[in-house]
């Protein structure tokens, strides 16, 4: 089966889609996105998705005038004439087609393009099993990191390294030491005293969907979070550490720049905090 993707208000086969070479989010990354997890063919945490969305719309005054309900309509059957059962939806609105120049155009409408992918929920669950091994990087990204932009250099530079160094993801780390998130996931540790610690929401971070959820799970499960900037060292000695996104849920960090963390298995908050979101994404 051919994949359909959504462009400008058509849908259209994926590998035919096609956006100008004059919009903005090709010339500049002017341009916001999403990713949604899709699990029984449901998008999960939808509203606050677009709650999020529309945040970064504002930040950056990209005048996006679409309904919620008619861009749920269009994902939705996105997902639906992919088959997606479980999976991703991934979109993104630039601030739309005009002749190259930095400052914004006068007339622009913004152009969303949304893809849908099939997603091995097994496959996932198998890497959380046996948790996956992170590297230390410098957070080399701007300072408005909370805007989900579709301007990822940092990021994928900083993902390479790690993969570079067989590892999965890389944790950036601040000037003054200071763990701020992973190159595409939140960061979080269980400290000595037993509390789950995770950096504040500010500039600094993207406050991930999955965090937010986290949260109200662990609170309903009795589990202290601390909302703090935490070291590298105290990374490295966390009786647990995990990282937290879209696409990998909760995610037990085994390895630290090469370093055993714990015993190098995945630690019983994290297998708490794994099964209470399953059970929230009905998997
Ligand atoms: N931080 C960064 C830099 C990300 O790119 C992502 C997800 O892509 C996250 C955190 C996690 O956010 P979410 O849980 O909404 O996927």
């Amino acid at each position: 089966m051919s994949r359909i993707a959504y462009v400008d208000g058509r849908y259209v086969p994926h590998n035919r889609a096609a956006v100008s070479i004059d919009d903005r989010g090709y010339q500049f990354a002017d341009g916001v996105y999403e990713v949604i997890a899709v699990a029984g063919g449901r998008l999960v945490d939808g509203p606050r998705h677009l709650e999020r969305l529309h945040r970064s719309l504002k930040e950056l005054r990209i005048g996006w005038t679409m309904t919620d309900a008619a861009l749920l309509a269009i994902l939705t059957e996105l997902v639906r004439r992919n088959s997606v059962v479980d999976g991703s939806v991934y979109f993104q609105i630039s601030r739309g087609v005009a002749r190259r120049d930095h400052a914004f155009p006068a007339k622009a409408s913004p152009v969303l393009v949304a893809t849908a992918k099939r997603m091995d929920f097994a496959q996932v669950a198998k890497r959380q099993e046996g948790g996956i091994a992170v590297v230390t990087a410098p957070d080399i990204r701007w300072g408005r990191c909370d805007i989900k932009s579709i301007s990822l250099l940092p990021n994928i530079l900083a993902k390479q390294a790690a993969r570079e160094q067989g590892a999965y993801e890389a944790i950036l780390v601040d000037e003054r030491g200071f763990v701020t998130e992973g190159s595409s996931a939140n960061a979080w540790i269980v400290d000595r005293d037993g509390n789950l610690v995770t950096r504040t929401a500010s500039n600094e971070i993207l406050n991930g969907i999955t965090r937010l959820a986290l949260m109200d799970r662990a609170a309903e499960r009795q589990i202290r979070i601390v909302e703090r900037p935490f070291t590298v060292d105290e990374l490295k000695a966390a009786r647990e550490a995990f990282i937290t996104s879209t696409t990998s849920f909760v995610m037990p960090i085994v390895s630290v720049d090469g370093q055993k963390l714990g015993d190098g298995k995945p630690g019983p908050v994290a297998l708490t905090l794994i099964a209470a979101y399953r059970d929230q994404m009905n998997m």
